[in-house]
């Protein structure tokens, strides 16, 4: 018999990253760097050694603060961000989906060597507030590394139904706090038999655990120089700046297990300072306050807008909330224990569990395709055989691949989208056709009117919005998906106010199609949106070509 297919969950996190695969049981497993440290995580950093030649991980955190010009960390906050200018090292231009196609192709690499097979099919996971251009960004990350990407899905997401796998409660409504190392989403998730319905989605994407470093940074950079006089802000000790940052995520992290801890600062003078647990909670109150503002808010207006009756399971994923300081602020808000769930595998393990039921679907499909079954008329005793090859395919039971399949999730938009259009005073405004928050897949139809007489065309232009609240007044807070106008043709020596429809369907896989139609003489374009990532088609295949040529270590 061959070997059973395997595919794969990829949490590509901003400091950390991460992947898994689902057994033969259903149940997902890490997989070990074997080729660095033998750890369940990578550190996301890249290191330019030479041309031709770059090192991932944990090595290449070392090398950061000596070679910070040709070190990337935390490039996942640029990614999808137009305005964001990448650094040229001997030559070559590094992109964020560039640099993160190197720590993908690393996570492949020793993926393979812990599992002797090679990672071809993977789930991405991406943060709860990406927009859809840096969801973009990421997918072609996946393409660059030479992986096919079989989808990208949200973190929270993912630690929920890695968690719905594992609890035996299957109704439960569930609150995912995961504050991660550079940002901050609560999400509120339902899982009804199997089936698993995001609710609602906040955060903050500037919030995360370097912010925490930041204020003990700040604190020993004052006590520095009050006794020395020294500024180690000043450009000539940045060495000593940056190695201080290194030094007091350490601290940070030693204060989760000890009430106090010593920083030790060298630069010129040298000097001890001690760091209490009570001190460090104090420095950072206003950062914990934040998230449990947000968390609480979320609540309430779930409450409000979609009936929501109460949180039964708070789990707390991502490293930073491991902080004692965390765990406490949440019992104190919400009246429960928080459960502190895998906090640097449950994201991964959750994609490895979707990646594997949309890869048991698509055999199915195959199945049906070769036997010339149409899959709405097909019988109960051909749809057994389609899992049954399916799960051949895995090398699972029918029983396991059914369970699998009859996994069902519903996610909503994180951010709002519309139609630019123009109000009664002729000025610009969006008509929003989804509000953030509406579950999908979903269609949506609505109707516009011509401007003046004798329009020649109307301009479908799709927005995002991409301010924190959706105002349709401020057209700034928003950004065009379609790079061209959809121009509608309309009939000539129409009067003013000629009816147009526009409809938005979105998929289960988030995809929108866009179709507008005048109603008089009934014209019509449709598109899908071709989202404005940061790189064309072009570019992503010459980045591949170059990436193949790397040697990664
Ligand atoms: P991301 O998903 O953003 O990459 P992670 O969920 O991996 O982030 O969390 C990384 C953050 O968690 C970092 O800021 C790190 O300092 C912090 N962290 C990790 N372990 C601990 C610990 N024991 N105590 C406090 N903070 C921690
Ligand atoms: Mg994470």
């Amino acid at each position: 018999m061959s070997e059973a297919k395997r595919v794969f969950g990829i949490d590509l996190g901003t400091t950390y990253s991460a992947i898994a695969y689902v057994d033969e049981h259903g149940i997902p497993v890490i997989l070990k760097n074997i080729l660095d440290d033998g750890m369940s995580v990578l550190p996301s950093v890249v290191y330019v050694e030479g041309s031709g030649n770059v090192v991932v991980g944990i090595e290449a955190k070392r090398n950061s603060v000596l070679e910070s010009e040709r070190t990337f960390s935390e490039i996942k906050r640029f990614m999808g961000k137009p305005d964001y200018a990448p650094k040229e090292i001997d030559g070559t231009t590094y992109t964020p989906e560039y640099v993160s196609s190197l720590i993908l192709k690393k996570i492949a690499q020793y993926a393979r060597a812990d599992l002797s097979m090679p990672v071809e099919d993977v789930v991405i996971t991406v943060p709860a507030y990406f927009s859809d251009s840096q969801i973009d960004a990421t997918r072609k990350a996946g393409l660059i590394a030479g992986l096919n990407v079989l989808n990208i899905l949200k973190e929270p997401t993912a630690a929920a139904i890695s968690y719905g796998v594992e609890s035996d409660n299957n109704n439960q409504t569930v609150m995912v706090f995961d504050l991660g190392g550079g940002t901050f989403d609560v999400t509120i998730i339902q899982i009804v038999d199997n089936n698993i319905r995001v609710v609602m989605t906040g955060g903050d994407a500037e919030l995360g655990g370097r912010r925490w470093d930041q204020s003990l940074v700040d604190y020993v950079t004052d006590q520095f120089r009050t006794e020395h006089g020294i500024d180690l802000c000043e450009d000539e000790n940045k060495e000593a700046y940056q190695d201080l940052w290194i030094r007091c995520e350490e601290a940070k992290k030693a204060l989760t297990n000890r009430t106090s801890t010593n920083i030790m600062v060298s630069c010129g003078e040298r000097m001890k300072v001690e760091v209490t647990r009570e001190l460090f909670d104090e420095l950072t109150s206003m950062l914990c306050q934040r998230t449990i503002q947000l968390s609480r808010d979320l609540v309430a207006r779930a409450k409000n807008e979609k009936n929501l009756a109460g949180i039964d399971v708070i789990l707390l994923v991502g490293g930073s909330t491991r902080m004692p300081q965390i765990g406490k602020a949440v019992q104190e808000e919400f009246g429960t224990e928080p459960k502190l769930y895998d906090p640097d595998e449950a994201v991964a393990k959750g994609a490895a569990l979707v990646a594997r039921k949309i890869a048991l679907g698509e055999e199915v499909e195959k199945y049906f395709k070769a036997q010339g079954i149409d899959v709405n008329t097909a019988t109960e005793a051909e749809k057994e055989q389609a899992v049954h090859q399916a799960a051949k395919i895995f090398g699972l039971s029918s029983g396991v691949a059914a369970r699998e399949l009859a996994t069902s999730i519903v996610n909503v938009l994180s951010h709002s989208i519309g139609i630019q259009a123009v109000d009664d005073d002729c000025s610009d405004i969006i008509a929003v056709m989804l509000p953030d928050q509406t579950e999908f897949p979903c269609e949506t139809t609505q109707q516009f009117r011509t401007v003046s007489a004798n329009q020649q065309f109307a301009e479908i232009k799709v927005m995002e919005n991409q301010a924190d609240i959706t105002d349709e007044r401020n057209i700034s807070g928003w950004k065009q998906l379609n790079p061209d106008t959809g121009e509608l043709p309309i009939p000539p020596s129409l009067q003013q106010g000629a009816p147009v429809l526009v409809q938005f369907t979105i998929d289960a896989n988030g995809k929108l199609h866009v179709y507008a139609e005048d109603q008089t003489g009934h014209n019509r374009i449709e598109f899908d949106i071709k989202l404005e990532g940061v790189m064309s088609e072009e570019e992503v295949e010459k980045a591949k070509a170059a990436v193949g040529a790397l040697a990664i270590s």
